[in-house]
Formats: C-alpha cells, structure tokens, sequence
C-alpha cells in the first residue's frame, strides 16, 4: 500500500494539470511539492507577468495614436513601482487561485522540493518520505547563459519583474521568443535598447520571410539590432559599479544600465536523483518519455519543459491532462502535438502554426500567398507599420499547411487560423468565406494570386 496514489514533483502548468485531473476525476489520493510558488514559470515568472507588462509597454503608442484620433491626451512618465506593485498582487491573486483549485480538488500541496529515493518513494527537504504508485516528473526548465566572461553580470527573464527601476539602456542578448519580446518591451516603456544575436535574423526556424519583416519592424521602432554578433565579455563600469559594458565580437562596445540574456532554457533534472534510478537523460538534460510521457522506470512520468518536448504552456498542460486520463480515468491518450500554433509577442506580434514557407518547399510544390499592408488603424495615425499575412499551401492537395501573421493582435489571429488548418482546409475553403469587413484577417479569405509558386 503506498501513501499516495499520484506524486507531482513541480506546480507549474503541466503538474497541476495532472494533479487536478487526477484528484478530481479520477479520485486518486494526490500529493504534489513545489519549492518556489504554485503557478510555475508560465504564471509567476513567464507568459503571464510578460504578457501584462507587454500591455503596458503598448500605451505610449495608443496615447500618441489617439490623439491623432482627435483626443487630447498627454502621456505621463511611466510608475514602474506602480506598475510593479500591480503586478505583484495579480501573480498573488493568481497563484492562490491555483493553490484553491488544488485544495478544492483534494491535492495536498508540499512547499518543499523533492527528490526522488527509489523508483515509488520521494524524500522532502524536512526530511519525511512519501511512497507513491506513481511519480510525475513536471519540473519545467530554468534559462540556460552561455559561460562569458563577466555573464553573472548579466540578468535573466525571471529577474525582471522584479528589477527596482526601470533601465534607461538594456542589452539584451539572444533572439528568440524571451529576447524579441523583451527588447519590444523595453523599447515600448521608452528604453533604448539593444539587441545582440549569433544569427543574421531573429527567431530561427519560424518562416523566413516573417522573420525579415518582423526585424525589420522592431528596427524601425529603434530598438538596435546587432546581428552576427556574440559577447565577448561584461564589465561593471561607473562609480558605483552599477552600469556594464558589453564587448562584441564585432569591437562594438554597448553602454548600458541591465544586461538580460535570453539564451534558451535547459530542463530542470539536476540533484533530483533520476539517473540512479534508471531514468533515461538525454544530452540537453531532458528526461526521456515514450508517447505517454513514461520514463525507462514503469512508475516515473515526466511532462512539460523538462521532457523538452514543445516547450510551451499549452502543450504541458496537454500533456498533464494525457497522463492523468491515462493513468486514472482509464484512457490511455497520448501526449500528441500534431499542429502547434504559437505566438511572439514583439509590437507588431507574430503569430504562426504550421510549416514554414522553407520547411513546405522541402517536402514538396507550394503556393505561397503573401499579403503585406498598412493597417488602417495606424495608417490614419500617421505610423508606417505593414502588416504580413502569409499562407503556404501544398499545391497538390491544396491543403493549407502554414499561416504566418505580423500585425497587432496577430496572436488572436492565428488562434481561430489553427482550427481551420488543423481540420485540413484548403486554399479554397479559405476562399469560400466571406470576408469580414473591414478588418486585418479579410487578407486570409481575400489573397487570390500567389507570390510564388514551386
Ligand atoms: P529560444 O530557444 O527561443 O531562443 C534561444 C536564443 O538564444 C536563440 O536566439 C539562440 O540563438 C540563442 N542562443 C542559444 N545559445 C547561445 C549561445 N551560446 N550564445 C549566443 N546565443 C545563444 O529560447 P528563449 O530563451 O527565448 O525561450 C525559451 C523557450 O520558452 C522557448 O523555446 C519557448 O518555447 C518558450 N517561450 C515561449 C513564449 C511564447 O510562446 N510567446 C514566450 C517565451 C518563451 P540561435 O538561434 O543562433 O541558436
């Protein structure tokens, strides 16, 4: 008899997930330890606060747009300790709702890491140990910084909300999803900014040409793009040693007050004893999983960042929901991600699902359609912002097998896209509906001769 039917090691998105649905639907006794606070990085220190912060980055923008509407309006300096303060109390608000969502279905919540002893026993830091039938892996992953010399330095994406003041000037290095978003974040709350990536365009592996338009949009608002570049080293510099000067490959030398690296993130498997036991680890630190999320151990799952899988919050929680249905409702459902819609969101945002335009062409003949425009909202406000909608469709089935979207909203956009894709709309069923008019997304029922073909 073990002390609990269920164990989750990690209250992030996809640990709660499983806990609830275990606990709630299929009556499973469930425990589940956390170190730092229920939510998870998504909730405490990633999509949420991120996302908020990205809505108070895009005022100074709506104040100068409305007054070319007619308004009279002043934009003010911007409260960072108002706006933190805000801030902090909704990650409260939201994490205690997490914590009665537990309570509520029955889970009892450890606030202590855990480590594994054997392959059905976790040991907490005060000591106690707890069997379990099963152990859910779900500890997420922490940003990986590549060793340079002065790096610590240099912040991470959890330490910005957190920041006491809002820098004046802020490097930030990398360029996917964490750093785009952050330099239009900065850049918006009035920032000079500088951004330094390896590659010669941003986010690598999403459609190329959106990439180029999204770059070109974020350079146009002035943030400083330094392509093919790598730091070299970081100084403090100034009398009190708080600001830094970064050295780039290239013998550029930036001042500024934060350097943020957003590097990429690594699974978070160190010191909890899996090894040992038999877990198969891969190179990148990911616990490994068949298609039910079970470790090489029958009684230890993983799912989420860890399993380095898709690594974002919808498809931990997809995974979480499998593993429960799976293990107690009966239902063996694999943690299957077929189609994965995603959005950056940089001013304009890119939203995406499907193949790129480079990724269609390796498999086969496309038609690609391109639509770039100036949105009227902004047109009328005098801003030379150009939208992108892109759809990629294999010119054989007519399928539409990617949408790719730069304008405001486009996150939204490419949501209600993905349904359609994901049922195997063609080029024509696009074509059949009705425009809404006047909008943004008319573009994607609307374009009617390819850019390219082959
Ligand atoms: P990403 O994997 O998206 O990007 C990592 C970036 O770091 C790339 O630009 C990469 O360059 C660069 N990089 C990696 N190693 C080095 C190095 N040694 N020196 C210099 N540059 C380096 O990671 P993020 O940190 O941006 O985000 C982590 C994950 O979080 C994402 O994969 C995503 O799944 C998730 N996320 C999702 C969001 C969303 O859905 N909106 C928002 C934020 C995060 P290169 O391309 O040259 O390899």
């Amino acid at each position: 008899m073990f002390d609990v039917d269920f164990f989750v090691i990690g209250g992030g998105s996809g640990g709660v997930r499983a806990a609830r649905i275990a606990a709630a639907e299929g009556g499973a006794r469930v425990a589940l330890a956390e170190a730092s606070r229920v939510g998870g990085t998504c909730v405490i220190r990633g999509c949420v606060p991120k996302k908020l912060m990205v809505f108070a980055s895009g005022y100074p923008e709506a104040i100068a747009d409305a007054r070319a509407y007619g308004w009279e309006a002043a934009s003010g300096g911007f409260d960072w300790a108002a706006f933190r303060g805000r801030l902090g109390a909704e990650l409260d608000r939201l994490e205690a709702a997490y914590r009665a969502t537990l309570a509520r279905a029955g889970v009892e919540v450890h606030d202590q890491r855990a480590t594994l002893v054997d392959s059905h026993t976790v040991s907490l830091e005060d000591g106690r140990r707890i069997s379990a039938r099963h152990i859910l892996i779900a500890t997420g992953g922490r940003p990986f910084v590549p060793e340079v010399p002065g790096a610590e330095l240099a912040i991470i994406s959890d330490a910005v909300f957190d920041l006491p003041a809002l820098p004046g000037r802020i490097v930030i290095v990398g360029s996917g999803y964490i750093a785009c978003e952050f330099a239009s974040i900065f850049a918006g709350l009035g920032a000079r900014v500088a951004q330094v990536f390896r590659a010669p365009h941003i986010l690598r592996g999403f459609d190329a040409e959106a990439r180029a338009h999204l770059q070109g949009a974020m350079a146009g608002q002035g943030i400083a793009l330094h392509p093919g570049a790598e730091v070299v080293r970081i100084e403090a510099d100034g009398a009190d040693g708080a600001a830094r000067i970064v050295h780039l490959t290239d013998g550029t030398r930036l001042e500024a007050d934060v350097v943020l690296y957003a590097t990429g993130r690594r699974p978070n498997t160190a010191g909890l004893g899996l090894e040992a036991l038999g877990v198969g680890i891969a190179p990148s630190g990911a616990v490994e999983v068949d298609g039910y999320s079970q470790t090489a151990v029958p009684s230890i799952f993983a799912v989420g960042d860890v399993t380095d899988r898709v690594n974002l919050t919808p498809a931990a929680i997809r995974e979480g929901q499998a593993l429960a249905q799976t293990l107690f409702l009966a239902r063996p459902t694999r943690a299957e991600h077929p189609l994965v819609p995603s959005a950056v969101f940089t001013r304009p945002e890119f939203g995406t699902v499907g193949l790129s335009e480079e990724d269609a062409r390796a498999r086969g003949p496309v038609e690609v359609f391109v639509a770039t425009f100036r949105p009227m909202r902004s047109l009328f406000a005098g801003r030379e912002d150009r939208a992108l909608f892109k759809l990629v469709v294999d010119a054989a089935s007519r399928r539409v097998l990617g949408c790719h979207i730069v304008a405001p909203e486009a996150g939204e956009m490419v949501q209600l896209a993905a349904v359609a894709i994901g049922m195997g709309a063609t080029k024509e069923d696009f074509d059949r509906t009705l425009a809404v008019h006047p909008t943004m997304a008319e573009e994607l029922v609307t374009m009617k001769t390819p850019a390219r073909r082959g």
